[in-house]
């Protein structure tokens, strides 16, 4: 093996370098909990990088990258390692190159208000320094205490308030980023002509390392209101969800938890408790009968998640609940909650008081750190989140708890709504199917029916119309399936790779499958013009003029909603004004949940079709975005970096 961080530091004398055992082993995974069941089974670090670098700036970034591209040395940027899809496997020849060292606030602008960070902040003393000086960002993911901005971007992660602030890709005003050419590029949000922060939000490491993000900021809220309701049916829930953002209100928290998953959340906090006491002084021996008794359940899932999911067991187990909090001004708060109870209870809701919003509030980081003692149990749990418009939503629950259900138990929590569809994130705990344990032992088990259970569920997330991710992204755990969602797209997104990275350095294997799995096996997914009505999209021909398509709209009782733009816009059609960056198009800006465009089908220059790119889970697939992507050439990305 070759001494790479030797090579390191003497080539660029003065940076931070190591190959020391520990420091490999340390680096060597995420947390995707296949990773975890290596560990159980023996293997540690299967994945060990040959060196870790820990750059202080920018300038140092950009050096380890024009070192490594001398040498053809693959490169794995690294946040806080807290990713769940395995965007993190190095191997021997890799360098891993932390980022956490890059941690400065370089400016806090308060009258825009902006904020500058640098990509290795994490998000915990992050948000503490804003609040302190009167603002948020809004963004808080169940991993916060865990992950770094840089991560968030490369990740397009989600936060619990997504309801009013967006995702991460809906913050970035600006991005410092150093491509795999080792040039730094500044690349500024823009609303005309082609806009390269997009590409990089969500591309995992894999087209150039990100050092600094410019986000947007809000002011600190002063105010909240609490509400929860329980529904008979998680259908019912979901349709009170649909009609509060369909109605234009934006709660921070809106959570919709399934009859399992509502029972256990309004248990809360007690259950740690409740388990401490029972495990009492003979912990040991407690955990490992609960664990033979986990195992036990575990090992035939499919009739236990029938009974669960029957209409009887919603009942007994008091329905659904939803959980929505409002934050702002006072009066903001208090009018959005009220506005919601109305909703709510006119769809069937029950009040449920503020008693289950306030708790969720108090324990929102404490359920994704409960883990540990399954794995050491002997079995696995793992999270899914996938998204679909409205209308599709029940396809893609049903679709994918049954998939799942034949292998592991499934419960299912609604999060991240937007008025045109919703993301579902299913949890899930498994063991080894008993049929494998003889053949392959325990824990290759484990592992075969881990793989079983993801194949299977992925597959389903697509026939049912859904997209693979919504906020985790898709690293290595998913990238094999991506041909099946994006068709083509994939090449696209790999032309794009090859512009930022021409010799392929940065975290290479992760996002996308092998090249030799481009041409996806069916047709990608074209939408058909029409309405829906259910997720307020319209799919509407190219060659439609704008004024024609809004008075078709108008019929309807619908409309376009562009304002200034339909007056001038007469004799211009849908397409050529996309082609145009859709001037005067209502910015996301104002709104993050909602947005005009929410995909297309594109045709690429050789003839291609793109399928219906971005349609889905509004847009928030983790490689894509709903830009003009046939217009994106290599030698366009090069101008826009500004390079000749
Ligand atoms: C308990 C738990 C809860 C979670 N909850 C959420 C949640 O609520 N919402 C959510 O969105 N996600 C969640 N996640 C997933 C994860 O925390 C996010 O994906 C997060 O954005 C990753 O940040 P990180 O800094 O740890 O990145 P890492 O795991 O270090 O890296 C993630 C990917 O981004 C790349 N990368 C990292 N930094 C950079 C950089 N500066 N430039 C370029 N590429 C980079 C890496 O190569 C890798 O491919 C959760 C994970 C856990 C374990």
């Amino acid at each position: 093996m070759p001494d790479l961080a030797g090579e390191l530091s003497r080539a660029l004398p003065g940076m931070r370098a190591s190959s020391g055992e520990a420091d490999r082993v340390t680096y060597s995974r995420d947390l995707w909990p296949r990773h975890h069941l290596d560990v159980r089974a023996g293997q540690p670090a299967m994945h060990r990088p040959g060196a870790i670098v820990w750059p202080a700036s920018t300038d140092e970034v950009a050096r380890v990258v024009r070192w490594a591209r001398e040498r053809s040395v693959p490169l794995v940027p690294f946040g806080a390692g807290s990713g769940v899809c395995g965007g993190i496997a190095p191997r021997e020849d890799v360098v891993v190159v932390d980022l956490k060292r890059l941690d400065r606030i370089r400016a806090l602008d308060a009258e825009a208000p902006l904020v500058a960070v640098e990509a290795g902040h994490m998000g915990v003393p992050f948000e503490q320094a804003l609040g302190s000086a009167g603002f948020t960002l809004g963004h808080f993911p169940s991993s916060i205490l865990c992950s770094t901005v840089g991560g968030w971007v490369a990740a397009r992660s989600a936060g619990q308030c997504s309801g009013a602030y967006g995702k991460i890709e809906d913050m970035v005003s600006a991005l410092e980023c150093v491509t795999g050419a080792g040039e730094v590029v500044r690349l500024r949000r823009r609303r005309s002509g082609p806009d390269l922060v997009p590409l990089v939000v969500g591309s995992e490491g894999t087209m150039a390392i990100v050092t600094s993000a410019e986000l947007r900021l809000h002011p600190a809220p002063a105010c909240r209101g609490f509400g929860a309701w329980s529904f008979p049916t998680t259908v019912d829930g979901w349709q009170a969800m649909r009609a509060l953002f369909q109605a234009g209100l934006r709660p921070a928290v809106a959570r919709l938890y399934d009859p399992f998953d509502a029972m256990l959340a309004k248990q809360g906090g007690v259950r740690k408790e409740t388990a401490k006491r029972a495990r009492g002084a003979t912990g040991a021996r407690a955990r490992s009968f609960g664990g033979t008794a986990l195992r036990a359940v575990l090992r035939r899932p499919g009739a236990l998640n029938e009974l669960l999911h029957s209409r009887v067991a919603a009942r007994a187990l008091g329905g659904a609940m939803l959980v929505v909090i409002f934050e702002g001004t006072d009066e903001g708060a208090q009018r959005g909650l009220d506005e919601a109870r109305r909703v709510c209870e006119s769809m069937g809701g029950v009040w449920e008081g503020e008693a289950p919003a306030r708790r969720w509030l108090a324990h929102r980081y404490s359920v994704s750190y409960r883990q540990a003692p399954v794995f050491a149990d002997g079995a696995f749990v793992d999270t899914m989140e996938v998204a679909a418009r409205w209308s599709k939503l029940g396809d893609l629950y049903e679709g994918v708890r049954r998939a799942l259900g034949e292998h592991v138990f499934v419960m299912a929590h609604f999060s991240h709504a937007y008025p045109d569809g919703c993301c579902i994130y299913f949890s899930f705990a498994g063991s080894a199917d008993p049929g494998l344990v003889r053949e392959l032992g325990w824990d290759a088990a484990c592992a075969a029916t881990y793989d079983r259970a993801w194949r299977a569920a992925l597959a389903a997330a697509v026939e049912s119309g859904g997209t693979l991710s919504h906020h985790h992204g898709v690293g290595r755990s998913k990238a094999p399936r991506l041909g099946a969602e994006l068709g083509h797209g994939v090449g696209v997104v790999r032309s794009l790779m090859k512009a930022f990275d021409p010799a392929g350095i940065l975290n290479p294997g992760n996002l996308l499958p092998p090249p030799s799995a481009d041409a996806p096996g069916g047709s990608p997914v074209t939408s058909s013009p029409g309405l829906d009505r259910e997720s307020l999209l319209a799919c509407i021909d190219a060659s439609t003029e704008l004024a024609a398509a809004e008075r078709a709209l108008n019929d309807d009782g619908l409309t376009l909603d562009l304002g200034a733009v339909l007056p001038s816009s007469r004799a211009c059609t849908l397409g050529e004004w996309l082609a145009r960056g859709a001037p005067g198009a209502r910015d996301r800006w104002l709104d993050p949940a909602d947005q005009l465009l929410a995909g297309l089908d594109a045709t690429l220059a050789d003839g291609r079709a793109l399928g219906t790119i971005g349609v889905i889970g509004p847009a928030r697939m983790n490689y894509s975005r709903v830009i003009p992507l046939v217009d994106f050439t290599a030698e366009m990305i090069g101008e826009a970096l500004g390079k000749p």
